[in-house]
């Protein structure tokens, strides 16, 4: 899991999806072309994550790099428009 085992980290995130994924799931080199499958897998496995809203809210705090709460940094950024920032979830 790509955020579970830092020292000091919140609790919510022993309960992450991610923690039996490869951590370099979560952070695709880019958010176009090839990669696009890599982040459509990350969202994927936040899309069944019980603490996913603990997740994107602490992403949006602490600016974090890589996928969190099913979204991208590019999704996270200020000015995006909501309807892109939409975190992963069941469709
Ligand atoms: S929302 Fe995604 S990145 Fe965050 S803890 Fe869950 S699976 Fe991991």
């Amino acid at each position: 899991m790509l955020h579970a085992d830092r020292a000091g980290s919140p609790g919510w995130m022993a309960r992450g999806a991610c923690r039996s994924e490869d951590p370099e799931l979560f952070f695709p080199i880019a958010a176009v072309g090839p990669a696009l499958a890599q982040v459509s897998s990350a969202k994927a496995v936040c899309g069944r994550c019980p603490v996913q809203a603990s997740c994107l809210s602490y992403a949006l705090i602490t600016q974090q790099d890589g996928i969190w709460g099913g979204t991208t940094p590019e999704e996270r950024r200020p000015g995006t428009p909501p309807a892109a920032r939409r975190p992963a979830g069941p469709r």
